[in-house]
């Protein structure tokens, strides 16, 4: 069985703090140093017994997962390259895959073949240390988008490090990847923050948030999610983004006839296809 001896998570929010609690509680490795840069949210790690250390590099590390905001990818990197041990393997946990791809290839130069990206399909509107559980990952996914430069080892020791989490692990290109999660989270997200912030923005929205109720919570409850993090990945991923709203704007403006001249059977057509599709996607996630 694979075992990681020191581990270092740089960005000990949510993501990277599942990650050291889930691999503690598997027993798959032994001392983890947090790296981050607030200090307020690596004491509270310490204290919640999510790492054992707090250091400002861990040249030492067996394992480093990069799970801070995609943005801040070019400058972790960098400051990891020097100090990367042949042996380490490098994982991020970022939610756009072709940035960090390149951000990794710019800092990590001829080490390249030592990062494995990675994506958790996990998460929540919530962050940091005091956000993290053992059991997020469990019975959830991580897209695995290996480099042509992995070596077969260090895939097999990442995806058993994820499986050791609880999750199952699926690959594919970086390409791939982003596409498919600016469809299926990345416009969703884009969504929500503009459908509250127009509200907001109203003169009656004191009213308007007065009468709301369980439809808009369920369809704004990502709008509660982590600004910078959200910021960095529309920005990554604006290309597939763009593509996705431009689609969905369509699909708006061919709804909008069947409203205007009041078709009720065309609309509840798509309706009716939309709940089966969506029927359909419910009962193919029960396990
Ligand atoms: P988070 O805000 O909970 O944690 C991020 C942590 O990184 C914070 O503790 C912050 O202080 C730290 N940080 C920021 N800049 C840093 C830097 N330069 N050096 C060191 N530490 C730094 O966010 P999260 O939800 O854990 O997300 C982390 C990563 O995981 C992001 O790349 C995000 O795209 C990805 N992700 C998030 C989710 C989700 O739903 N939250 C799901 C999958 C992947």
């Amino acid at each position: 069985m694979i075992r990681f001896e020191r581990v270092a998570v740089i960005g000990v929010g949510l993501i990277g703090g599942s990650f050291a609690l889930a691999l503690k509680a598997a027993k798959l490795c032994g001392h983890v140093v947090g790296i981050g840069r607030s200090a307020a949210n690596l004491q509270l790690a310490k204290e919640r017994g999510i790492i054992d250390s707090i250091a400002a590099q861990a040249p030492d590390a067996d394992l480093v997962l990069v799970a801070t905001p995609v943005a801040q990818f070019p400058a972790v990197l960098a400051a990891l390259a020097p100090q990367l041990k042949p042996s380490a393997i490098v994982m991020d946990a970022g939610s756009t895959k072709r940035d960090v791809v390149a951000a990794a290839r710019a800092a990590l130069g001829t080490q390249i073949s030592q990062f494995v990206p990675a994506h958790p399909i996990a998460g929540a509107e919530r962050s940091g240390a005091a956000a993290a559980s053992a059991d997020l990952f469990r019975g959830k996914r991580v897209v695995l988008a290996p480099l042509p430069e992995n070596a077969a080892a260090s895939l097999a020791a990442v995806e058993a490090a994820w499986t050791a989490c609880g999750a199952r692990v699926t690959r594919m290109s970086a390409e791939e990847h982003d596409a498919v999660f600016a469809a299926v989270s990345h416009l969703p997200h884009l969504l929500a923050y503009a459908l509250v912030h127009e509200f907001a923005g109203r003169g009656n929205s004191a009213q308007l948030f007065g009468y709301a109720a369980g439809g808009f919570r369920d369809f704004t409850r990502i709008a509660s999610s982590h600004p910078e993090m959200w910021r960095d990945i529309c920005v990554a991923n604006r290309e597939p983004l763009l593509a996705e709203l431009d689609r969905y704007a369509a699909k708006l403006r061919a709804l909008r006839p069947l409203l205007e001249r009041g078709d009720g059977a065309a609309l509840e057509k798509l309706f009716a296809e939309a709940r089966a599709a969506r029927e359909r996607w419910l009962s193919s996630e029960v396990e």
